[in-house]
């Protein structure tokens, strides 16, 4: 179906033929909708889309909750030739302004509840349509879908077109557009639905948001190109996916969605029947994953990827999933560990910034040249910023962010490595290591922690725990005790919120 329009083509050849199969079952709601309804639900977002005035090129912004009409908005913008752009549910209207302005989409579509605060945002940045979409599915987006018939042919669209642009959540500097192309997300999802041996007899439970890479594409794009189907949620309440477990045969998540699950008492009885598991967008604790083995027999699938690339590396499906690494390069993306100062190579073992390259990175940043030319090299070669190593089996491991990295002293400390050892300690549930401005060193360690629950422990504990195991260089000069991190919707520790936090504790 779909011919000469790249991503559409792809993402519809494993239903052709079969378009009464089964694609989606709502896990609240216990809605139904084949292959056929689903197409036809696109096919009439494009056409409205197109009737709305949508040219090739032009982006479709979105900010809505997740349903089941976001998802054929989604797949109707690439089959209208357009461009489709997420934005996280929690930003405020003024963040809408930056995204609205930079990326000047021909339709915004959001929650009817902010109609009125973001239409003259949207008429300031250029919008020639809003649009609305509830969590309920009501809103004028529907309204207008439902007049249109299905039936729509697809704008022809090359490999090299853009499908989508998912902005970087910008945790350091302004959000940056990460462009994507119909074949950077086409192969991905192919590799990923291969290599993880999605068929038509799986059923995923798509509990993940889709205003990000991970629900938005190896979510849905892998479903739909095995053919396969998803129970889905609107967000993640790990009650819910206890209830769902027994009808699936695969869950795709980030860490919390596993410590949640663990909690669950009945989680050994319900996972007998998966085949597998992911994890992704934010560090594993190994610990998780042997507890999880423990608990269900199975061992988690940890993966690597980001908004720019897709997925880069996997855990093999068959063959040893090792805890606290994400696995190999994937087929057809090239990884290397390479020299922060000039780029260059490293020995095998050494840390350094992962680079990969492969059909799956991005085609660099929406309007921002100079951005891309620093980050993306001519040849291909994209510098994650992430610092990593592969060990003596090939196993990349992720050591943390470039920036991340604390310089203390004129030494360079991993807070990877100070994190292992304090999750260690007895009592210590988890920890994020920052490093804070320093009147002698430049910076200092600090290192915040978050005790079991239950379990009482103290900054001295801590200190006492780590003394013979860390360099005197690379122990905290501070010890502070949270109930929590700060975490963002995808799982991450937002470091930078605790670098705020704490900048004046050592000066
Ligand atoms: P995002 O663009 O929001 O998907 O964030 C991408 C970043 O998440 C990567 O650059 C990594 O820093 C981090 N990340 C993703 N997957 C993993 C993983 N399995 N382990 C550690 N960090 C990860």
């Amino acid at each position: 179906m779909y011919q000469g329009n790249y991503l559409g083509e792809a993402i519809s050849k494993a239903s052709d033929g079969r378009g009464d199969a089964l694609f989606l079952e709502h896990g609240l709601t216990g809605q139904k909708i084949t292959y056929d309804e689903f197409w036809a639900g696109a096919e009439k977002m494009a056409a409205l889309l197109v009737q709305v005035g949508l040219q090739p090129g032009d982006r479709v912004a979105v900010q809505a909750d997740k349903t089941v009409a976001m998802l054929e908005l989604y797949v109707g913008t690439v089959l209208a030739g357009g461009v489709f752009l997420p934005l996280n549910t929690a930003y405020t209207p003024a963040e809408i302004e930056y995204f609205l302005t930079d990326a000047a989409p021909r339709v915004f579509v959001c929650d009817p509840s902010r109609f009125g605060a973001m239409e003259p945002i949207a008429a300031r940045a250029g919008v020639t349509k809003v649009l609305t979409l509830a969590a309920d599915e009501s809103g004028t987006l529907i309204t207008a879908q439902e007049t249109i018939p299905a039936g729509f042919v697809a704008v022809p669209r090359d490999a090299d077109d853009l499908a989508a642009i998912l902005y970087t959540s910008g945790t350091t500097g302004r959000s940056k557009g990460a462009m994507l192309t119909h074949k950077a997300l086409a192969s991905n999802s192919e590799t990923l639905r291969d290599y993880w041996q999605f068929t038509r007899d799986d059923v995923l439970i798509h509990a993940l948001p889709i205003f990000h890479t991970h629900g938005l594409f190896v979510a849905t794009n892998v479903t739909l190109m095995a053919g396969s189907s998803c129970l889905f949620l609107p967000g993640f309440k790990a009650d819910k996916v206890i209830e769902l477990m027994p009808s699936a045969t695969a869950l795709m998540g980030v860490p919390t969605f596993y410590t949640r699950l663990l909690d669950q008492p009945v989680l050994a009885d319900v996972s007998k029947g998966m085949r597998l598991f992911v994890s992704g967008s934010a560090p594993l604790l190994a610990e998780t994953h042997e507890r999880w083995s423990a608990v269900t027999g199975h061992a988690i699938l940890e993966r690597y990827g980001m908004t720019e690339t897709n997925m880069n590396t996997s855990n093999p499906y068959d063959g040893e999933r090792r805890p606290g690494t994400v696995g190999f390069p994937l087929p057809g993306v090239e990884l290397k560990i390479c020299d922060p100062s000039t780029g260059e190579a490293l020995e095998q073992g050494e840390i350094g910034v992962i680079e990969v390259r492969g059909p799956n990175v991005f085609a660099g940043y929406w309007q921002m040249p100079e951005k891309t030319a620093e980050e993306l090299r001519e040849n291909g070669w994209f510098i994650t910023g992430d610092l990593g190593q592969i060990d003596d089996d090939g196993y990349v491991h992720i050591v943390g962010r470039g920036k991340d990295l604390i310089i203390s002293g004129g030494f360079n400390v991993y807070p990877k490595e100070i994190e292992g050892v304090i999750d260690d300690l007895p009592g210590v549930n988890e920890s994020a290591v920052i490093g804070v401005p320093h009147p002698d060193f430049g910076e200092g360690v600090v290192a915040v922690v978050v005790p079991e629950k239950g379990a009482s422990v103290a900054a001295e504990d801590v200190m006492a725990g780590i003394g013979d195991k860390l360099a005197k260089f690379k122990q905290p000069k501070q010890v502070v005790i949270l109930d929590e991190l700060p975490r963002n919707t995808m799982g991450k520790v937002q470091k930078n919120v605790l670098r705020d936090e704490y900048a004046g504790l050592l000066s």
